[in-house]
């Protein structure tokens, strides 16, 4: 089976993790600041906080920014369930913004419009979560501008996007937002197995978000309330969690990391080669706006005929291909239905959602298996090249 998306393991990462594991620091330990400091510098941010997964940090974040019971939290609904339940977890409202059919990243239009309206009822959201769906940027000047004028913080969910450009700078350098936060899952760009990382220009976020990682615990005596009982003694101060990376996962994402501009590099030529073999078929691909290049993390089609999307994603299943669909509509899931929310709620969403199909696409992907993706795909659609 050819995979949807699949981790790079190299000998050197091995090695890294190797060498920790015969240190004296299996958890939390000299490496974790080190990545850190190397995601931060990579993407243009001043403060990166490593955390055991990306839905931590968007939790941490979240609760970092006060969000919590009364308060409104918007996102995409073309996003991992993970993103609205960390609004949930701190005990906020989700509501969700439908999306731009061509960019699948949330639409800026009906974002303004929701706010017109949400002014006039007093409904107004605390924090709004663009999503970089598939490793783009949303337009982040547009949300940053909306942001001003309607008095928001922003917090971007770029799990798909560490590497992405968006006018001139890198996706998390955080000049349109409050934060944004990486996945380092192992389909996602960069692998730690598990992990996720929060990159801010904000210090004092950092270091909330830094003692909430660590069950609200300080051993910085300038922190404490009171003095040092000694050498042993730390204060817990807030309400925290145990979301820590270990050390070892701190050393493959670093030797990850340093091969971050290869795997872009492979990513964006099997994208290029994705479309210009697909031109002819009856489907369209993400549009990717000038001012963006994007991390290519997925590569996604919508088929022009929707009532084939089925038969297409078994019979590409049935030849070995292990296709899978990004995303089903959030509040489209059981839970949040319960909560509420109903089909046609956000149209554009289940529309895309409707016709789509994930195609293969990570770095060790061959040329010759993605031909045979592609021939697949245009003996199902009946169409000759
Ligand atoms: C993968 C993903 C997450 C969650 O990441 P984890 O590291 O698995 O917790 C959140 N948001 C989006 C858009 C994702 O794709």
């Amino acid at each position: 089976m050819i995979p949807y998306a699949r981790q790079e393991i190299g000998q050197d990462d091995i090695d890294a993790v190797d060498r920790v594991l015969r240190s004296d620091w299996i958890t939390q330990g000299p490496l974790i600041p080190k990545f850190e400091k190397a995601v931060a510098a990579r993407c243009g941010a001043e403060h990166g906080v490593a955390v055991s997964s990306a839905t931590a940090a968007l939790h941490l974040v979240f609760s970092a920014l006060n969000l919590g019971k009364g308060d409104r939290l918007w996102t995409s609904p073309n996003t991992f369930v993970a993103t609205a339940n960390s609004a949930l977890y701190c005990g906020a409202e989700v509501d969700f913004v439908d999306i731009d059919p061509a960019t699948l990243n949330m639409s800026v239009e009906a974002l303004a419009f929701k706010l017109i309206r949400a002014e006039r009822e007093g409904r107004l959201p605390k924090v709004v979560v663009p999503v970089h769906f598939g490793g783009c940027s949303c337009d982040m000047k547009a949300i940053h501008s909306l942001s001003k004028q309607y008095d928001f913080r922003v917090v971007e969910d770029a799990a798909h996007a560490i590497g992405g450009r968006y006018c001139g700078g890198e996706i998390g350098s955080c000049s349109y937002s409050d934060a944004t936060v990486f996945s380092f899952h192992p389909v996602k760009m960069i692998t730690t197995g598990e992990g996720g990382m929060v990159v801010t220009n904000n210090s004092d976020l950092a270091e909330r978000i830094n003692l909430h990682r660590s069950h609200g615990i300080t051993r910085d005596e300038s922190k404490m309330h009171g003095d040092s009982d000694g050498a042993w003694y730390y204060e817990q101060l807030e309400l925290g969690f145990n979301y820590r990376l270990t050390d070892f996962q701190a050393a493959l994402g670093l030797s990850q990391l340093s091969r971050l501009d290869q795997f872009l590099a492979k990513r964006l030529a099997l994208a290029n080669r994705y479309q210009s073999l697909l031109k002819d078929l009856p489907l369209t691909s993400q549009s990717i706006p000038s001012c963006n290049s994007s991390a290519w993390h997925l590569f996604v089609i919508k088929l022009s005929n929707t009532a084939s999307r089925r038969e297409v994603f078994d019979r590409l299943r049935d030849a070995g291909i292990g296709v899978n669909v990004h995303y089903i509509p959030v509040h489209l899931q059981p839970f949040y239905r319960a909560q509420g929310f109903k089909p046609g709620d956000y149209p554009e969403a289940e529309r895309y959602y409707s016709a789509a199909i994930t195609l293969p696409l990570y770095p060790a992907l061959k040329e010759s298996e993605q031909d045979y993706v592609v021939r697949q795909l245009v003996s199902i659609l009946g169409e000759e090249k």
